[in-house]
């Protein structure tokens, strides 16, 4: 047994960086008062909220008033998919993919309900959602299509550039996009994007922390009536400390990015090279996804693994975390046809070593010869 614990859990969440948490503090101390007060105090929280919107907004290439502070990319997905929803007048056809996240797949669920019509896509045998599948279900009352960035469950990454630009030029559909699992880890290109949503924690940032972008020819309704916060759109006190310091959250994040793919790769290299000595392992992720996460099967069930590993020290997931206390089989692996009752998901971020790696072989392979 180590005496560190291994955190293979990094898509699912991050420590927050020392740097975040400084400020944050210091934030918090000083300034307690509502940002939208008329006193010095209030004032000067609410100038630097907006400092950092127009940071925020340079750093994702977007404007400063198309930022939104939301709670996280659960909120901002609500928000994003509702929103368009309810403000298209006649339009009343919805797209979306079988293998979103639960934030995005249930709000599509619930619209449903309310009287939408809703295609889901399914990714090709690579995992990947291609244009040809977006251009036969756009229709003319389709009025949003809302496809991921990154699959957080196997990895696989959208061409979000050329579907979006097939929407703009093609359709009257706005097209939103879950950004949460690739920015900081791979390039993102907000151009042809309507709306995008993420969380800080995923960057080593604060929990309850996000944004939606919603550029300013997007007609929404609000989620969260309340106050003038948000440009009207998100009701509420805003959390002006953690508001201030995602901007440098998401600098740092974009900053070590390079160095997050590096690390990554080279992980991700030598994990599935000392995998290979394992008789009845499979790597579940296609080629050409993300280097910080591969999904893989085992002989052994899922649960029953992920108990054994955490008892040597080893953090893992099953499937995405959202979804760890149902027992339904996870709707990306099934898309793609992967059993998930033998899946675990591994992910890397910068301070995971090769070491790391041999010791979580070593395990695997004890796990498997005992219950075998
Ligand atoms: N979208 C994706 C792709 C995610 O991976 C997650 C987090 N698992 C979310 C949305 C939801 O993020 P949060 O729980 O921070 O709201």
């Amino acid at each position: 047994m180590l005496d560190k614990k291994i955190y293979f859990d990094c898509v699912s969440s991050t420590q927050p960086s020392p740097e975040v948490l400084k400020t944050y503090a210091s934030l918090l101390d000083k300034y307690y008062v509502n940002a939208n007060a008329l006193y010095d105090e209030g004032v000067e929280i609410y100038n630097l909220q907006e400092k950092a919107r127009a940071n925020i907004a340079e750093l994702l290439g977007v404007k400063t008033g198309e930022v939104i502070f939301t709670s996280g990319a659960t909120e901002g997905n609500n928000a994003a998919i509702k929103g368009v929803a309810w403000a298209a007048a006649n339009k009343k056809h919805l797209i979306t993919t079988i293998y979103e996240h639960s934030s995005v797949y249930s709000a599509f669920k619930q619209l449903e309900e309310h009287g939408f019509s809703v295609t889901y896509l399914k990714p090709n045998e690579k995992g990947v959602i291609t244009l040809d599948e977006v251009k036969k279900a756009l229709r003319d009352d389709t009025a949003l299509v809302s496809i991921m960035h990154v699959n957080n469950e196997i990895g696989t990454i959208n061409d979000i550039d050329t579907i979006g630009e097939y929407i703009k030029k093609h359709s009257n559909a706005y097209f939103h996009t879950d950004i949460t699992q690739s920015i900081g880890k791979i390039p993102v290109d907000l151009k042809n994007v309507d709306l995008a949503t993420f969380s800080a924690h995923k960057i080593h940032g604060l929990k309850g922390s996000g944004i939606l972008v919603k550029k300013l020819n997007v007609k929404m309704d609000s989620l969260i009536s309340g106050g003038q916060q948000e440009f009207g759109l998100r009701g509420g006190t805003s959390n002006a400390p953690a508001d201030i310091v995602l901007a440098k959250t998401i600098r740092l994040a974009l900053e070590n990015m390079p160095k997050h793919e590096e690390v990554c790769k080279e992980l991700h290299d030598y994990f599935i090279s000392r995998l290979s000595e394992i008789k009845g392992t499979k790597i579940n992720s296609p080629d050409g996804g993300l280097s910080c996460l591969i999904n893989i099967s085992t002989p052994i069930k899922s649960e029953v693994l992920m108990n054994a590993l955490n008892l040597k020290g080893i953090m893992v997931s099953s499937k995405s975390t959202c979804g760890t206390r149902s027992h339904a089989p996870s709707r990306v692996l099934e898309s793609i046809g992967v059993d998930s009752n033998y899946a675990i998901r591994i992910s890397f971020d910068t301070d995971n070593v090769k070491e790391d790696v041999d010791y979580f072989i070593e395990c695997l392979k004890e796990i498997i010869a005992h219950y075998e």
